[in-house]
């Protein structure tokens, strides 16, 4: 294989008509492969039935889980979510089986009511805006785009988002009124925060007094290699520089035990706690807290948790490692068509192809079978404006599959770029 943007027309026209017939081979298989949502497979699933014998409803505490009360969450639950974020029991918040439910409830508390430092609801901010790490996760980005907020695209980095344009932006303009991060194995691109980062973040000065920071640790045990990676807490940060109001972090168990039958939290300041508290109650008089037991049960602790956790590691790394295999095989060959990210955590690898190829490789890979994530959802209203980005979810399919679909992924990317080349020299 050679280098395609060293080849002339007539190299990439045989070149192509190589690619259409290995295309057509998959074409007659009949494919139907998903490697679009970050979902776990059925045997991660599997690892955590035991969660189903867990049928104790009696609490530490001798109450009854079956029944009403405890809006915060159970007493045993906030200890083990504590001990993942690493914060105080009395810093969390348990709720039910979705943290983006949760997140979803923020932002309309502020829309609705504001925070106890804001000016107004957030519904009275005619510009509201929102800033969004690219790329990012689109379900965050389409939350604050339901709630009429302008999103403010901020570049990612291997150390998170780029901070010199978050401070000066934050700085200048208080109609913006937050920013989502996922700080640990982001999604997508699987990078994590750095110590300076989450101190900047924690330190900047915000023009908004009620700027909201929305870390969503949604990946914070979910580790890929043997290396367990830690960062500083925001909150325990936060609090160096009289900022802890500003923070609201989540997690869930969605990919521990079971998603959409897990258990989520928040952890805020104890301040912002009661606050949250007094809106959840007119909503909710308490979450699943059986389901709550069943979780603490079952996962114990922290070390709970990381032991559940190596469990599922031994599964997908080996699918984490066919994609990256076939990226390296395939593509590196070809020249700088194409780079990716090579995440130590998380769910996900982002692909990035020769800019205006991405939506074609989407596209070619539907048409056999093979559903991606959308090119260019992971950025605010779905445009990525250099049509690069695509996100790769490897976790749910067999490795069986993930093989197919990485090598069907690599003929697609190969096509769409010797398509943009051979229309590039016909100009
Ligand atoms: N946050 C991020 C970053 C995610 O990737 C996901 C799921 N893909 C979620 C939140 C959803 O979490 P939950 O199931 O707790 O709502």
């Amino acid at each position: 294989m050679a280098n395609y943007l060293e080849m002339n027309r007539e190299e990439l026209t045989a070149e192509k008509a190589k690619l259409n017939e290995q295309y057509k081979k998959f074409l007659a298989m009949n494919l139907k492969l998903n490697m679009a949502r970050g979902k776990p497979g059925p045997h991660q699933m599997d690892l955590a039935m035991g969660l189903l014998q867990m049928n104790d409803y009696t609490t530490d505490a001798g109450t009854d889980a079956r029944n009403y009360g405890d809006l915060e969450g159970l007493h045993e639950a906030r200890v083990l979510f504590a001990d993942v974020f690493g914060v105080k029991p009395e810093e969390v918040f348990v709720g039910g089986n979705s943290s983006l439910q949760l997140m979803y409830n923020l932002i309309n508390i502020g829309y609705v009511f504001g925070f106890p430092e804001s000016p107004c609801p957030w519904s009275q901010v005619e510009k509201r805006k929102f800033l969004c790490p690219v790329p990012g996760y689109d379900r965050h980005f389409a939350i604050t785009e339901e709630y009429g907020f302008e999103l403010i695209s901020v570049p990612m980095t291997p150390n998170g988002p780029d901070m010199d344009i978050v401070e000066k932006l934050v700085a200048e303009d208080d109609t913006i009124k937050g920013i989502w991060c996922v700080p640990q194995y982001s999604n997508p691109d699987g990078y994590t925060y750095s110590d300076e980062t989450i101190d900047r973040m924690a330190k900047m000065k915000t023009a908004a007094p009620d700027f909201k920071i929305f870390w969503d640790e949604a990946y914070i045990v979910h580790h890929l290699t043997e290396e367990i990676i830690e960062t500083p807490v925001l909150l325990n940060e936060s609090k160096k520089y009289g900022t802890e109001n500003r923070v609201f972090m989540f997690t869930s168990t969605s990919k521990i035990t079971f998603p959409g039958a897990g258990v989520s939290a928040i952890a805020c300041s104890v301040d912002s706690m009661k606050y949250i508290c007094k809106r959840f109650s007119v909503m909710i008089i308490s979450y699943d807290k059986m389901n709550q037991l069943r979780h603490v049960r079952f996962l114990k602790n922290k070390e709970g948790v990381l032991a559940h956790m190596a469990k599922h590691r031994r599964r997908l790394i080996p699918c984490f490692d066919a994609v990256k295999t076939a990226f390296s095989e395939e593509l590196t060959p070809c020249g700088d068509i194409a780079h990716w990210t090579n995440p130590k955590g998380g769910y996900f690898i982002s692909l990035y192809v020769m800019p205006g190829c991405a939506k074609r490789v989407a596209q070619l890979c539907k048409e056999c079978g093979l559903t991606l994530t959308g090119a260019g959802s992971a950025y605010p209203y779905h445009k990525d404006p250099q049509d690069s980005h695509l996100r790769i979810a490897p976790t749910y399919p067999s490795l069986d599959e993930v093989e197919t679909a990485s090598d069907l992924l690599c003929v697609c990317v190969k096509l769409a770029v010797i398509e943009k080349l051979l229309a590039e020299k016909a100009e």
